[in-house]
């Protein structure tokens, strides 16, 4: 169970009646589908829009996500210079910085109390490979924090090293989507909550055994669409502590309620919540044949071991300390990891942020909106618009090599703890795993 959800009212939505002729109707009431509401009513407010989910609003991703707020994008500089110039990259940075703000703001003016706090996120290396990595790879914006520097901001164990970047906040997300959702409803728009939806044409969805129209349609279901090539559904599992004691906060540190990670391949993000537990999430647990979904996957125990163990492992000072929560949900990864907002006539879909997309889904969510609308702006022209991926393979390769990357790249992080230098293994992976 999330702890997100534990801590978060779920309102009940009265939404208009279904039957009858909508200007858009959006699929999926996670982020993206909510954010796409919000940026066209900014342009349009009286445009008639309904939204439909078959769960409930932030039951997807982004009700339970590890909450960093980041200008991360899935698709490195030196990926994205095949096919955009330095200018549109700079373009595209500069338009998830900004984003990260225009959250804290909306989240500030509808009084939604999410905890947001921009306090910027520090990734830790606790090996030489990891701090050599760092020192390279880092980009415009982050800082490099030497030994002691990093351990005035966190007491991990075994720091080497960080890397600082500014542009980071964290949240609880439940609480953003649903303080979205609300507002939303109060400008107008309908929220279905238990209407599962299937697109029937361009400006068309099936629901209930019934045929709704749009002039518009909007598939934001991202990891949680049905089976398709275009995308595989990827498991991030996290826990969280009990709110923590002040002695145990001033050991750990994180005063500003940092997101921290460890720089190691395989991904882990954290969070000191505005109530002072730690939220921690990796990456890890093995894809499912043929990209099944399944609640059990969201609770597998050896994950939650693993990250438990992490914990205590990082911050010695838990040893004693309660793990009340433990979840998980899926991440969409396109086959050469780029997100995707597309249009076509009537229809558009969006989605494969990988972990990235409490950001990264406000802003696409913005460009499909300018793009609905018609409108040149720059958000409507990023490198993730009209973007195409390739698709993945048909099984068994795609099992087979989704899962032998994974495995490998907990192999590699072996590999730097044990020689302190980085990776032969993942210079050889990365390439293939075409990001
Ligand atoms: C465990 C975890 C940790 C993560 N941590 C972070 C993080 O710290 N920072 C970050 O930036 N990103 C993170 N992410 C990624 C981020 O949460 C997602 O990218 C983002 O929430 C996607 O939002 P969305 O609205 O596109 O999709 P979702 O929130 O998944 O919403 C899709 C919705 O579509 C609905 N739906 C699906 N099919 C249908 C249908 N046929 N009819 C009706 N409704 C349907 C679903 O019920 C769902 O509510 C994490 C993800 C996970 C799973």
């Amino acid at each position: 169970m999330s702890l997100w959800w534990d801590l978060v009212p779920r309102p009940k939505f009265s939404p208009d009646d279904i039957d009858q002729e909508w200007d858009v109707v959006i699929v999926g009431a996670g982020f993206s589908g909510l954010w796409t509401a919000h940026h066209l009513l900014i342009s349009q407010p009286e445009l008639k829009i309904a939204i439909l989910d078959k769960g409930h609003a932030g039951s997807g991703a982004s009700g339970r996500n590890g909450g960093w707020v980041s200008d991360l994008y899935p698709v490195s500089d030196e990926g994205l210079t095949k096919d955009f110039s330095a200018t549109q990259i700079e373009s595209l940075h500069h338009e998830l910085r900004i984003s990260i703000d225009e959250i804290g703001h909306f989240a500030q003016r509808e009084k939604i109390e999410c905890g947001f706090q921009k306090g910027g996120a520090i990734v830790v290396a606790r090996n030489g490979g990891q701090l050599a990595r760092l020192r390279n790879e880092s980009s415009h914006g982050e800082v490099l924090l030497n030994e002691l520097e990093t351990r005035e901001k966190i007491s991990m164990s075994g720091t080497y090293g960080s890397v600082f970047n500014p542009d980071c906040a964290v949240v609880n997300p439940a609480a953003l989507v649903i303080g979205l959702a609300k507002a939303l409803e109060n400008r107008g728009v309908s929220i279905f909550e238990n209407h599962l939806a299937t697109i029937a044409s361009d400006r068309s969805v099936h629901v209930n055994g019934r045929l709704v129209k749009a002039g518009f349609v909007v598939r934001a279901t991202e990891a949680y669409t049905e089976r398709t090539r275009g995308q595989i559904p990827i498991y991030s599992l996290i826990v969280a502590t009990e709110p923590l004691s002040d002695s145990l906060l001033t050991e750990i540190g994180l005063r500003d309620r940092e997101a921290f990670a460890e720089a190691s391949h395989l991904v882990t993000y954290a969070q000191r919540t505005a109530d002072n537990r730690l939220v921690i999430g990796g990456r890890g647990a093995p894809y499912s044949w043929g990209s099944r979904r399944k609640d059990s996957f969201e609770s597998r125990t050896k994950d939650h071991d693993r990250l438990r163990a992490m914990a205590k492992k990082w911050f010695p000072v838990l040893a004693h300390t309660k793990f009340t929560h433990s979840w998980g949900g899926a991440v969409a990864v396109t086959r050469d990891w780029s997100p995707y907002v597309r249009i076509e006539n009537g229809y558009g879909e969006m989605g494969g942020y990988v972990g990235d997309g409490v950001t990264l889904s406000y802003l696409a969510a913005h460009s499909m909106a300018d793009r609905i609308l018609k409108k040149n702006s720059t958000r409507a022209n990023l490198p993730y618009v009209q973007w195409k991926s390739r698709r993945w393979e048909t099984e068994p390769f795609r099992w087979l090599s989704v899962n032998g990357a994974i495995q490998l790249t907990k192999i590699a992080d072996r590999e730097e703890d044990l020689t302190n230098r980085p990776s032969v293994i993942m210079r050889t992976l990365n390439p293939l795993l075409g990001r």
